[in-house]
């Protein structure tokens, strides 16, 4: 007998993807260690720890396959901006902050993680400094409070500026602002060598390299990423195509690689299958179909997309492609939100401005996304994203006496439409219970509110600062706001309204 603790979630209804997704069936779960052992009816679990899981839905940890944890504490901070001017705040208010904010930050957004049903979070994190202090601190934040993350520092080489189009029109000041100084190309990838060495992917700490975007790293910098992502057998994840100005900017500044972006990404040995580029807003069809006979996937983040005015993206066209599809919450001052539940509803839900027949995208189909796309986007396929022997013990119990389940009539339907979060009992991720009658057991949740609140008052008076520096900014960038809008693009991705 192995010396693994065992465990036996017992009784509960286990959703199986491949099984009645309406009324799943009861059964019992194993678990030796961090994996599931058996699923089935009566398990033996001689001397194994009891989980009650009567009237409990019992779903596969959701994966949160789109996240940064660098502006946890601005979430609330922020309505009405669209992407580029956000960028002019969000940007200094994560970068070089204190290693008590850090810890603290990451703890936040991995706590509400939790609390959501998020069991694995993509945490492309922009941190400056790029040091092993700050990334050490990070990881031990995560293992702390017990959630799975495919932990990825972002790399650049172009100045942020570069996501603006026609930043050439804003004054010098307004410019360095948004930043306007690149970073050397190879310090950062020895950055990243360098982590993924220190620490080695076990447990639930697994890695991804993160070129920011590909309009902000030049070929020497995406090319570093695609040795780095083939060296380590990691997966890749880059902002393509999120707004229409960045459309523009690949017509305008890419017209060498047939004015793509994924052409650029390509020609750069990054257009393979662990390839995830993010948002997709303003894809065109030709190149969804690239990127799936590649074998590559897009990961989307509606919320995000709508709360910064970025329009919406065409998931109807993406499901007729066959690219594989993930879904992610992006930001936490860009949706407010690290909620699944949220995202999987407005996928369902979004297809309809473009389709009024019925049809899918289905909730079964949306949960697929958010647990088994999102492991694939991460390499993490077989591993996580099911309740099924040799899988990670990474699972959610939902209270079936919630509101949302009177009466209920479908599990998937209603997890999708109905659930807010609300009903989750416990989380257990990697074995580990981190979620026990609605309290976190691995940290002091009290105590980390008493910590974030003595921090806001330095980083709001921050915030005050910055908010006031940027208003003579704000003109300038309208004006180069507006002028992306001129050009024809070929695509709409907004519903038109009528100015009457
Ligand atoms: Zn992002």
């Amino acid at each position: 007998m192995s010396g693994k603790k065992k465990i036996v979630v017992r009784g509960g209804q286990v959703y199986d993807h491949d099984g009645d997704v309406h009324k799943p069936k009861v059964a019992d779960i194993l678990i030796e260690g961090s994996e599931i052992v058996a699923v089935g009816q009566n398990v033996d679990a001689g001397g194994a720890e009891v989980v009650d899981a009567r009237n409990r839905l019992v779903v596969p940890g959701l994966i949160n396959a789109h996240y940064h944890s660098h502006d946890t504490l601005c979430r609330g901070l922020f309505e009405e901006l669209p992407l580029e001017f956000w960028l002019l705040y969000t940007l200094p208010l994560g970068q070089n902050r204190s290693k008590e904010e850090l810890r603290a930050r990451t703890l936040v957004g991995a706590l509400e993680s939790i609390r959501c049903g998020i069991t694995c979070v993509q945490d492309m994190l922009g941190l400056a400094p790029l040091d092993d202090e700050s990334t050490d601190v990070v990881v031990k934040a995560y293992q702390d409070i017990g959630l799975r993350v495919v932990f990825s520092p972002m790399v650049w080489d172009v100045p942020p500026v570069a996501m603006v189009r026609h930043k050439e029109s804003l004054p010098e000041d307004v410019q360095e602002m948004l930043g306007n100084v690149g970073r050397p190309v190879d310090a950062q990838l020895d950055y990243l060598n360098s982590q993924f060495n220190r620490h080695p992917a076990k447990g639930t700490l697994h890695w991804a390299v993160a070129p920011f975007a590909p309009q902000r790293c030049t070929p020497k910098m995406l090319q570093g990423c695609a040795d780095l992502s083939h060296k380590h057998n990691l997966p890749i994840y880059t902002h393509v195509y999120e707004t229409r100005g960045q459309r523009l900017i690949a017509r305008e500044l890419f017209a060498d690689h047939d004015g793509s972006l994924i052409t650029y990404l390509e020609r750069n040995g990054l257009l393979n299958p662990k390839l995830n580029i993010v948002h997709s807003v303003w894809i065109t069809r030709q190149e969804m179909d690239r990127m799936a006979k590649a074998g590559a996937g897009i990961v989307l983040n509606h919320l995000s997309n709508l709360k910064l005015k970025s329009g919406i993206a065409p998931v109807l066209d993406m499901r007729e492609s066959g690219v594989r599809l993930g879904l992610g919450c992006d930001n936490c001052s860009g949706s407010d939100v690290q909620s699944i539940f949220q995202a999987m509803k407005m996928f369902c839900m979004i297809a309809s401005v473009s389709d009024p027949e019925p049809g899918a995208p289905l909730a079964h189909e949306v949960i697929r996304h958010a647990t088994l796309g999102n492991a694939r986007s991460a390499g993490l396929q077989g591993q996580v994203g099911a309740l099924k022997p040799g899988h990670k013990a990474d699972m959610v119990l939902i209270d079936l006496n919630d509101t949302a389940y009177l009466p209920y009539n479908s599990a998937a339907r209603q997890f999708v439409y109905t659930e807010t979060g609300r009903g989750i009992d416990k989380v257990m991720i990697d074995g580990r219970m981190v979620l026990q009658d609605r309290r976190v057991t691995t940290i002091d949740e009290d105590a980390l509110r008493r910590e974030v609140e003595g921090l806001m008052k330095h980083f709001i008076a921050e915030y005050e600062d910055v908010k006031k520096s940027r208003a003579r900014a704000l003109p300038y960038m309208l004006d180069a706001h507006r002028k992306m809008w001129e050009p024809d693009v070929g695509m709409n991705r907004f519903i038109s309204r009528t100015r009457t």
